[in-house]
């Protein structure tokens, strides 16, 4: 109940945000969603055009993989506490600049982790993994756990990378399935 009362509170900060130049573009920020009991959190890259529009995470077509993968693997979007490394979409879905992810992550991404304090944080594409972990390739990390100031994480591909190239589809869903199944010990 108490996570849920900050998680409310952090929404609401950041639908008013000024914090950077991307509050200037976008139609509506995009806070994470689910329940602030929830195992995992899974942070992907920045809202696109139909999460601009409606205000909510991972909507579009990527978000369609996502809770279709999470389904096969026996779970679902319901469970999960899925966020941004921004909460603003940048200009014609460029990736989001290091001003834009610093001030973001501080002042936002950081506060959801502290709320939510899940188990597993699967990072969802180069940019999350880059910006959380430092890593500059998924190449090493993915698919790994890797523990970081008191926090566990667990790189893979981003869900857009899917739409691209389908064959990489099995080893994102080995993927959260072994998120999931760390999230639960
Ligand atoms: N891509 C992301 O990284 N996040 C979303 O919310 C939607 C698409």
């Amino acid at each position: 109940m108490k996570s849920r009362r900050a998680l409310d509170s952090i929404a609401r900060e950041i639908s008013a945000c000024q914090l950077c130049p991307l509050a200037g573009s976008r139609t509506k920020a995009v806070p994470g969603e689910g329940p602030g009991s929830a195992m995992m959190m899974l942070v992907g890259e920045a809202p696109g055009r139909d999460e601009d529009l409606s205000g909510r995470p991972f909507v579009g077509r990527g978000g369609k993989l996502l809770s279709a993968a999470l389904e096969t693997i026996g779970s679902s979007r319901k469970e999960m506490f899925i966020t941004n490394v921004v909460k603003c979409r940048p200009p014609r879905n460029r990736v989001p600049l290091k001003l834009e992810r610093n001030a973001c992550m501080k002042a936002h991404l950081a506060r959801e982790m502290e709320a939510v304090g899940p188990n597993v944080i699967v990072l969802l594409g180069r940019t999350a993994s880059a910006s959380i972990l430092g890593v500059t390739t998924l190449k090493e990390s993915r698919g790994k756990l890797v523990h970081s100031e008191g926090r566990t994480y667990l790189p893979t591909y981003h869900p857009a990378a899917i739409l691209r190239n389908p064959r990489l589809k099995e080893t994102f869903q080995r993927d959260l399935r072994a998120a999931l199944a760390a999230s639960k010990r």
